[in-house]
C-alpha cells in the first residue's frame, strides 16, 4: 500500500512503524474472511482491511480521532486472527495498538463510555479491588436485565451477567513464595499470578504449581509482581500498561539474578501474549527495552514448557475433549498443537470444534464494552463446541472460560487442570 507521510510525521516513532506496518499490506481482503466482526456485520469498515484503511487515513492526515473511526476500532476485538490469514506479513496488532493509543490521546469518549472504561481499569488489574467488585455484583445481580435495557448502561449489565455466583476461595497458589520441586529439580520457573484468574479461578495455577513441582521443577511467584497489563494496553491506556511492563520486568529480573529462571510460565495466554510483547512495548525506553526483551524470550504458556518436558502416555479415559484455542493462543502466540498434543498424551479424546479460528467474544474486556456482537460471537461458539458432543471443553485462557461457561452446561476447564488430574494430582473439582 503506498502512504504518503511527511518526514516530520516519519519523526514520530509509532507513526513510523505504522507507516511500515501499513506499506506492507495488499489490498487483497484474504483477511476479511477470517475477522469475526466483518462475518459477524458484514461492514468492510469492520474488516482488518476496512479498519486499515481507516487508520491509514487517521495517521496519514494527522487527524484526532472521530467517531466514526472510534466506533469501528472498538468493535475490534484483537484477537488476530487477521495476522494468521495475512499472506503478507502485515503486523495488524501492532497496528491497531497504535491506533487505540491515537484514540485515547485524541478522542473525548461520550461520558458513559469514559466511565465505563475508567471503572474497568480501575478494578480489573488489582485482584482485591476485583474480588470486592464481584461480591458487590452478587447483590446486584437482579437488576442486570433493567440495566441492559438503557444502552448507555448496557456494558454494567454485561459485567453482572458474567460475575460468578460464588467466589472460590483465595488461595495460598496466589501469594508470593517458593514451591520446592519433588525430587531432584531439573528446572526452576517463575509463575505469573495474574490479576483476575486467581480471583476467578485459583484452581488453574494451584494445579500449574502441583504438576511442575511434581516434574522436578521448582516454581517461584516473586513478590511485588503486578497485572501484566494487557487490559489497559487494549485500551490505549499506554502509560499505565507500560507501568505495569516495567514493573514486571525489574521483579523478574531480580528473581534471575537470585536463583536464575528457565522460563516465566503464565497459564493465561491473554497475558502471555502481552508479556512476549513487552520487548516491542519498551523497545523506545533505553533503560528498559534490553530487559523488556530478555523478559519476553523468556515467557511461555504453560503447555509451551511442558511440551519440552516429555510427558509419558498415560492410559485411554474415556472423556472426549472438544478443545477451544484461545485467539492470543493460536492467533497471538501461535500456540496450535502443544495443548492438543499434551492431552492426548494424558490419554483425552481430543475433539477441534468448526470455525475454530472464529473467537468467542471474550476479547479481554470485550464482552463487557461489546455485549451484542460478544453475544453472536459466544452462542456460534457454543454452538460448534456441542456439535462435537464432548464431556468437557479445555481452552488455555480464563477470559474465554468466562465467556464460554455462561452459554453452556458442559464443563470448561484450563487444559492444566486435566493435566494435572491426569499425571496424579486431584481430579478438578467441576468434575466430581
Ligand atoms: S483483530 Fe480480529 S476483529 Fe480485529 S480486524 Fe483482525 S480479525 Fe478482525
Ligand atoms: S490479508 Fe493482509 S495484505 Fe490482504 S488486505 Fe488483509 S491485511 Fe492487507
Amino acid at each position: 500500500m503506498q502512504t504518503n507521510f511527511t518526514a516530520e510525521q516519519l519523526a514520530d516513532p509509532h507513526v513510523a512503524t505504522s507507516e511500515k506496518i501499513l506499506r506492507k499490506c495488499v489490498h487483497c481482503g484474504f483477511c476479511t474472511a477470517t475477522c469475526p466482526t466483518y462475518v459477524t456485520l458484514g461492514n468492510e469498515l469492520d474488516s482488518p482491511r476496512g479498519r486499515i484503511y481507516l487508520i491509514k487515513d487517521m495517521l496519514e492526515n494527522g487527524r484526532p480521532a472521530d467517531a466514526e473511526v472510534v466506533t469501528h476500532i472498538d468493535r475490534c476485538l484483537s484477537c488476530l486472527a487477521c495476522t494468521t490469514t495475512c499472506p503478507s506479513g502485515v503486523d495488524y496488532m501492532h497496528l491497531i495498538d497504535h491506533a487505540r493509543m491515537h484514540i485515547e490521546e485524541t478522542y473525548r469518549r461520550p461520558f458513559w463510555n469514559r466511565l465505563t472504561r475508567n471503572v474497568l481499569a480501575a478494578v480489573l488489574p488489582y485482584p482485591g479491588r476485583f474480588r470486592l467488585a464481584l461480591k458487590a455484583a452478587a447483590l446486584g445481580r437482579p437488576f442486570a436485565g433493567l440495566l441492559k435495557r438503557f444502552k448507555p448502561l448496557e456494558p454494567f449489565g454485561a459485567m453482572l451477567d458474567l460475575a460468578p455466583r460464588r467466589l472460590p476461595k483465595p488461595s495460598d497458589s496466589a501469594k508470593p513464595g517458593t514451591h520446592p520441586a519433588t525430587g531432584p529439580r531439573r528446572g526452576r520457573v517463575a509463575i505469573l499470578s495474574g490479576c483476575a484468574q486467581p480471583v476467578l479461578k485459583p484452581e488453574i495455577n494451584a494445579a500449574t504449581i502441583r504438576l511442575l513441582t511434581r516434574l522436578g521443577v521448582e516454581v517461584v511467584a516473586p513478590e511485588g509482581e503486578v497485572c501484566c497489563g494487557s487490559l489497559v494496553h487494549h485500551m490505549g491506556r499506554e502509560a499505565q500498561a507500560l507501568e505495569a511492563a516495567r514493573r514486571n520486568v525489574d521483579v523478574w529480573l531480580d528473581e534471575i539474578e537470585r536463583g536464575g529462571l528457565d522460563a516465566i510460565i503464565i497459564t493465561a495466554s491473554g497475558c502471555g501474549t502481552t508479556i512476549k510483547d513487552y520487548g516491542f512495548m519498551l523497545r523506545l525506553d533505553l533503560a528498559y527495552a534490553g530487559k523488556a526483551a530478555r523478559v519476553s524470550a523468556l515467557a511461555k504458556d504453560v503447555t509451551e514448557y511442558l511440551a519440552t518436558l516429555d510427558l509419558p502416555q498415560q492410559e485411554a479415559r474415556g472423556l472426549t475433549v472438544a478443545y477451544h484455542s484461545a485467539c492470543s493462543m493460536q492467533h497471538g502466540q501461535k500456540i496450535t498443537l502443544a495443548p492438543k498434543t499434551l492431552l492426548k498424551k494424558a490419554g483425552f479424546v481430543v475433539r477441534d470444534p468448526a470455525e475454530g479460528h472464529l473467537c468467542c467474544g471474550s476479547a479481554g474486556t470485550y464482552n463487557i464494552l461489546q455485549p451484542e456482537i460478544s453475544g453472536k460471537l459466544k452462542a456460534r461458539k457454543v454452538k460448534n463446541i456441542e456439535a462435537t458432543k464432548p464431556d468437557l471443553i479445555a481452552t488455555g485462557n480464563i477470559g474465554c472460560i468466562t465467556q464460554i461457561a455462561t452459554g453452556t452446561q458442559i464443563p470448561i476447564l484450563h487444559t492444566v487442570e486435566l493435566l494435572d488430574w491426569a499425571y496424579g494430582g486431584t481430579k478438578p473439582a467441576v468434575l466430581s
